[in-house]
């Protein structure tokens, strides 16, 4: 594995084939690479003639990778300048390369890392890009404005549930500046071993989604009396900026166990007591304009397949390093999908402490797996090796270029508020749903997220841009991808201008001027609590 794995594909990337779709196209990503993937909508026959020479040997799908030269058995197959793996048998040109046919390499060691050695500033800062967002009183910017109510347990979630349905039905049309009302429902709370060293991971994760920019800063919780995540241990008084002194005044709290609940109507009407107080409170909320610099990001992918790596992904990036040149925050995650590039990642930490948080993350990250008996290549699935990704090295690498070039300026644990500017590493599963829940705690109003096989995940809390990394799904599925990054496989569009187009897009829905797909639709994914600790 090399440091600079130059996982940036060609600027001309877009030149290197034609926009017929019968002509045989495949896309190298370095020039040092031994294998190139097939850009045809639905791949190649045997017998086609690659632009570079060889015909193939066999069908080969799209996406899927094929031998540009004669590999023999057990040399390495380079793909981003970076050994993907090892021949498991000979591969003469024209062959199909496929996960059956390779042997993935061993993880780099942790150790002997090169550590902040790539570091410089991007420039020139990008000054004078605004959004319309909700300020908040603790410097925060929402780009929704939204009641959230917060839930203690399980148990509480279907009385939640009925109680929001009736909210949205009868009290948010009194309220026009009020985006929604979304519970935050969740499977802890109780049953679980509450004072195990790890349990503060989806404790506070809970903690800080309640202070999610999105919800204006006030509190309201759900509880349902006798569980072990009780109110002030969620949110402890001295955290809970607050209306009045003792805890119990700190947050506005409905036990559904208070002996003066006599039935489920009472409950109900609690619920929906409280709630109109905060509505009355976020409808005098009103959009302002704020530098870009204020905008909160959280990156993912999911679904991913060959293309992720070629268009969408680089795509994010170059839109990344956009974010950062305006001075936002810009979180990239999933441990298992950077756990191969940390030699890059280490060399782009913008200073020691950064690096040894980084490794630290990742180290505790390999232990955790381990105890699993499971290592970083149970990521990959059935459908990413449908898509062409061999391995979770190949994944990885095309999962990694999302994080630009800028300079890695902070590591945010799980759970923990990202409190700096600038690119940050949320370290987080790569489960989307994981991911995308620590990254709402960490602090992200808006989520970007690039697939290739096509999911319709969503987030109630924040807007989610979604972003097809090929056009035949763009068009399939017209009307949940927001963005098609395909355009960069068949020449329609570059790099660079897919990235301006990205950082604009974001802009724009920030601002509630465009809604995304899952907006329209109401999509949105459960939250998904990552607890490493036991439970009871
Ligand atoms: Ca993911």
């Amino acid at each position: 594995m090399t440091s600079d794995a130059s996982a940036t594909p060609d600027a001309n990337v877009s030149t290197k084939f034609g926009a017929n779709s019968e002509t045989p196209r495949v896309i190298r990503m370095h020039e040092a690479d031994n294998v190139a993937i097939v850009a045809n909508d639905f791949g190649l026959p045997a017998g086609a003639r690659l632009p570079s020479g060889p015909a193939l040997r066999e069908r080969v799908p799209q996406g899927h990778k094929v031998a540009l030269t004669d590999i023999a058995e057990g040399a390495p197959v380079r793909r981003y300048n970076v050994v993907i793996g090892y021949a498991a048998e000979p591969l003469p040109e024209g062959s199909w390369v496929h996960e059956r046919r390779l042997v993935m390499p061993t993880p780099p060691a942790l150790e002997g890392l090169p550590i902040a050695t790539n570091n410089a500033p991007l420039a020139p800062a990008l000054e004078g890009y605004t959004f319309e967002g909700y300020r908040n009183g603790d410097g925060s910017v929402g780009t929704r404005n939204i009641l959230g109510i917060t839930t203690t347990v399980q148990c509480v979630s279907g009385i939640v549930e009925h109680a929001v349905a009736r909210i949205r039905a009868e009290l948010l049309p009194k309220y026009p500046y009020v985006d929604d009302v979304v519970g935050l429902e969740h499977i802890y709370g109780c049953g679980v071993a509450i004072d195990a060293p790890e349990a503060e991971i989806p404790i506070r994760t809970l903690r800080n989604i309640s202070f999610n920019p999105n919800f204006g800063g006030g509190t309201m919780v759900v509880g349902l009396g006798c569980e072990k995540l009780q109110p002030e241990r969620l949110l402890p008084a001295g955290l809970v900026r607050g209306r009045g002194a003792s805890p119990a005044q700190d947050y506005d709290i409905v036990t559904l166990q208070d002996p003066s609940h006599v039935g489920f109507d009472a409950m109900i009407s609690s619920i929906m007591r409280t709630a109109e107080q905060h509505l009355q409170r976020l409808n005098r909320r009103l959009r302002e304009t704020c530098p870009a610099s204020a905008l909160v990001v959280g990156m993912q992918c999911g679904g991913s397949d060959a293309f992720s790596g070629v268009t969408a992904n680089p795509a994010l990036g170059f839109a990344s390093d956009l974010l950062v040149r305006a001075g936002a925050t810009v979180m990239f995650s999933e441990n298992t999908e950077v756990r191969d590039g940390v030699a890059q990642l280490a060399a782009r930490a913008a200073t020691e402490q950064v690096a040894q948080a980084l490794i630290a993350e990742l180290g505790w990250y390999d232990r955790y797996l381990a105890r699993g008996s499971v290592d970083r290549s149970a990521n990959t699935t059935p459908g990413n090796k449908k898509g062409g990704l061999s391995n979770i090295v190949e994944k990885a690498m095309g999962s990694i270029i999302k994080s630009g070039t800028a300079p890695i300026s902070g590591v945010v644990p799980p759970g923990e508020r990202a409190r700096q500017k600038g690119l940050l590493y949320a370290a987080t599963p790569a489960s989307d749903f994981i991911c995308g829940t620590l990254q709402l705690a960490a602090g992200m109003t808006l989520h970007i997220f690039t697939t290739g096989r096509g999911t319709p995940y969503g987030l109630a809390a924040v807007p989610v841009i979604k972003v097809a990394t090929r056009s035949e799904l763009a068009r399939r599925w017209h009307d949940l991808m927001d963005i098609d990054a395909g355009r960069i496989a068949t020449g329609e569009a570059t790099i660079e201008q897919l990235g301006w187009e990205l950082f604009h897009t974001m802009l724009d829905v920030a601002s509630g001027r465009r809604r995304t797909w899952t907006e329209h639709w109401k999509l949105s994914n459960a939250l998904a609590l990552f607890n490493p600790a036991p439970v009871t």
